[in-house]
């Protein structure tokens, strides 16, 4: 009886957020999906795909909180979330969206107290609605899909801005 446990308990890992991938980035991968075998004792983050011998669905959570490159803490309700909703977040979800505004032109987030001076400026470079940014250092994910999230967020020389770059 005990036995059977086990396999219930490795179903609980958190889900990927479903409203990232559109359909079609979601086919491409399903397509070079490859079952991974899991090895025994330990757990795999399904977001940047570290596998640690010690990861328990508990510290898989910490490991979201404080670890996995793929997510960041919003800078205005210190909410855990991935680094790709950010931007959506801190407009529309966020408990404090209130205090920021989404420039029109170079669509950053700019607080609102600081808006009106970024405005003024000009310096900000427009970018098309059909770019994704990085909400961290700004540079445009290419491909704008969960590939070039993961690509910028997890390799080497990807984003410069992001503390959590895995471990070499
Ligand atoms: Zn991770
Ligand atoms: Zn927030
Ligand atoms: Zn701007
Ligand atoms: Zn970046």
């Amino acid at each position: 009886m005990s036995s059977r446990r086990d396999s219930t308990e490795e179903q609980k890992v958190p889900r990927k957020n479903s409203s990232r991938p559109t359909d079609a980035t979601l086919c491409e991968r399903l397509e070079e999906y490859v079952p991974i075998e899991e090895p025994k004792g330990g757990g795999i983050c399904i977001f940047c795909d570290e596998y640690n011998e010690n990861f328990t669905d508990e510290n898989l959570i910490s490991h979201n909180r404080t670890e996995c490159p793929l997510w960041t803490k919003c800078r205005l309700c210190n909410k855990i979330l991935e680094i790709s909703t950010l931007d959506d977040n801190m407009l529309f979800d966020c408990d404090k969206y209130k205090f920021v505004k989404q420039c029109i032109i170079c669509r950053e987030i700019i607080d609102v107290d600081d808006y009106l001076a970024h405005i003024t400026k000009k310096t900000c470079i427009a970018i098309n609605d059909d770019k994704v940014r990085c909400p961290l250092c700004r540079g445009v994910i290419k491909p704008a899909n969960e590939d070039g999230w993961n690509s910028h967020l997890l390799s080497a020389n990807g984003c410069p801005k992001n503390s959590r770059k895995t471990k070499q």
